[in-house]
């Protein structure tokens, strides 16, 4: 295989002697694990290119029925310092990683790896230029719990499809009216709020200026859609404590 393949690496770790370990999105060949030899060692000149958000073109060794595969060249396509050096684009990067990490196989559908590499492509570079982070967080998750067939109903009751908000229940899976809220004992929302999560289920992230226009923070609503990918996808999102802790101690404005 000598064709030239790009990918976006999501996961980067120590492997025998001085090579690493790299978990890699690409189009054509879906999440594949790659082994970077000698990637560690002093003289190496790929550091930069195997760092994990960063997109790169690279040549490896395919063969059919294997599950690593060897790195042979390596150059930048992207790479964003930022991602490096502020931490809180940092931690919202290793979010966005795991999800897809999560989501995403080798040699899977295509329609799948290509969604995926779209939207972190974007995201990626948008949290690379210094975009919040909450929102970009946000409008990722909803994206893909949409794609994914998990998104939150917010046109109606999720339970007796009245057109009526009151609540938000991840467990039901979206908007409660007043009635079944109130039945099921969950916590009414205020019209901002209810709105806000609406407006992040509906947006892509073309929509960033008006909704940094339109809201203060996101932080709820990512934590109400992080339930949502563990209540219905099964999907522990381990990077998301320290994503969220991190933004608790210097939230969004203040820095
Ligand atoms: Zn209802």
């Amino acid at each position: 295989m000598n064709d030239k393949v790009r990918g976006i690496i999501l996961k980067q770790s120590d492997y025998r002697d001085s090579s690493v370990l790299l978990t890699v999105l690409t189009r054509e060949y879906g999440r594949i694990s790659l082994i970077a030899q000698g990637a560690r060692k002093p003289t190496s000149k790929n550091a930069r290119s195997l760092m994990p958000y960063t997109e790169t073109e690279f040549n490896f060794d395919y063969k059919e029925n294997k599950t690593i595969f060897r790195m042979r060249s390596v150059s930048t396509i992207a790479f964003y310092r930022r991602l490096y050096e502020d931490l809180d684009a940092s931690l919202a990067s290793a979010l966005l990683c795991e999800v897809t990490d999560q989501l995403t196989a080798e040699d899977q559908d295509h329609q799948q790896t290509e969604f995926f590499y779209d939207l972190l492509q974007e995201a990626l570079k948008m949290l690379g230029e210094g975009k919040r982070t909450d929102i970009v967080t946000a409008v990722f998750l909803a994206n893909v719990l949409e794609h994914n067939g998990m998104g939150p109903a917010v046109d109606a009751c999720v339970l007796c499809e009245k057109p009526e908000a009151y609540s938000i229940s991840p467990e039901d899976g979206g908007f409660l009216c007043r009635d079944c809220a109130e039945k099921a004992g969950v916590r009414p929302y205020s019209i901002q709020e209810l709105r806000q999560f609406r407006l992040i289920n509906k947006a892509s992230l073309t929509h960033y200026d008006i909704l940094a226009d339109r809201i203060e923070d996101a932080g709820e609503d990512i934590e109400l859609l992080v339930r949502f990918f563990t209540l219905h996808g099964g999907i522990d999102l381990r990077s998301y404590e320290l994503y969220k802790r991190m933004r608790i101690v210097e939230p969004q404005g203040v820095k």
